[in-house]
């Protein structure tokens, strides 16, 4: 049995046996839009949880544009529906005006874990999701939480929030989910055309050939980047709005692959922002 709760009293009342019996509750945050990516998830949760709480909360703090916020897909019936299949007990979808009753004074800060890759594009975007994170640790009190490693830097950061503010939380992340063609399944993807969909795999091929240079041991990172960018077509619809190579756990760039490094970029498909990543390295390297 699947329950819909939107308020934080009816979520308390949920919890608090579960609190009482000591179980280990997982919390899967998302924006909704539920696809096989988000089941993968909860999936994995299930598997290693208790109970499972997923949220669905497309939150105003991490947009920072506003058509984006607007545009972004709603479909609150249809995701309680997954969740009941994949035998999810409670899903938590509070009202914006529920979780910022007033614009919050105080938040988290991500510091120099901001200064790259989707950071440097989105201001402010990490600062709402790891807040709204926090709030939803201090809501839930979950005792794991699933998050994707195709949002990278996201993962990154929230792993860093939690071992900086000793929240007791174990963060586990779960391998990006895939359509046949490579295409990281993500809920922006369903704003793209027959042919813009066509394109998208774009994005997976540059970052696998960005691996394969590195693994037949090319150290130039801008070597690496020039290289791989060099199999997106000239199109007008496609944007490669950045391609960089991060060492994976402070997220600067490095100057030499000589390590693990992770490899993400954003593309932009028409008026459609795709992102993705891949952790690789030289030959012989743990990944
Ligand atoms: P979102 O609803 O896009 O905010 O995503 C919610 C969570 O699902 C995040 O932790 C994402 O990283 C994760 N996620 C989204 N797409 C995928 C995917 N294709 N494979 C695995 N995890 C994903």
């Amino acid at each position: 049995m699947t329950t819909l709760v939107e308020t934080i009293e009816a979520l308390d009342q949920r919890l608090a046996p579960l609190h009482q019996q000591a179980s280990t509750i997982g919390l899967v945050p998302t924006m909704g839009a539920l696809h096989r990516g988000h089941a993968a998830l909860i999936e994995q949760a299930k598997r290693e949880c208790s109970e499972v709480v997923v949220n669905i909360f497309v939150n105003p703090l991490q947009f920072d544009r506003k058509e984006d916020l607007q545009r972004y897909p709603r479909m609150l019936e249809s995701d309680v529906d997954l969740c009941r299949r994949l035998g999810v007990g409670l899903v938590f979808a509070p009202a914006v005006s529920l979780m910022y009753p007033d614009p919050p004074t105080v938040g988290i800060s991500i510091g120099r874990l901001g200064n790259h890759l989707c950071g440097a594009r989105r201001p402010g975007h990490f600062e709402g999701v790891a807040t709204v994170v926090a709030k939803l640790f201090n809501i839930i009190r979950p005792r794991c939480a699933y998050f994707g490693e195709k949002d990278a830097q996201q993962l990154a950061i929230i792993r860093r929030m939690v071992m900086n503010l000793n929240a007791p939380v174990v963060v586990v992340g779960v391998p990006t989910l895939r359509a046949a063609d490579g295409l990281a399944l993500s809920s922006r993807n369903q704003h793209l055309s027959p042919s813009e969909r066509q394109q998208a795999p774009i994005l997976i091929q540059v970052l696998r050939e960005a691996e394969r240079l590195i693994r037949s041991g090319t150290t130039d990172p801008a070597l690496v980047v020039r290289t791989a960018l060099e199999l997106v077509p000239p199109d007008r619809g496609l944007k490669v709005e950045y391609l960089e190579i991060v060492d994976p756990r402070e997220l600067q760039p490095v100057e030499v692959v000589d390590d693990r490094v992770l490899v993400a970029g954003a593309l932009w498909v028409g008026s459609t922002r795709l992102i993705d990543s891949v952790i690789c390295g030289p030959a012989g390297t743990e990944v």
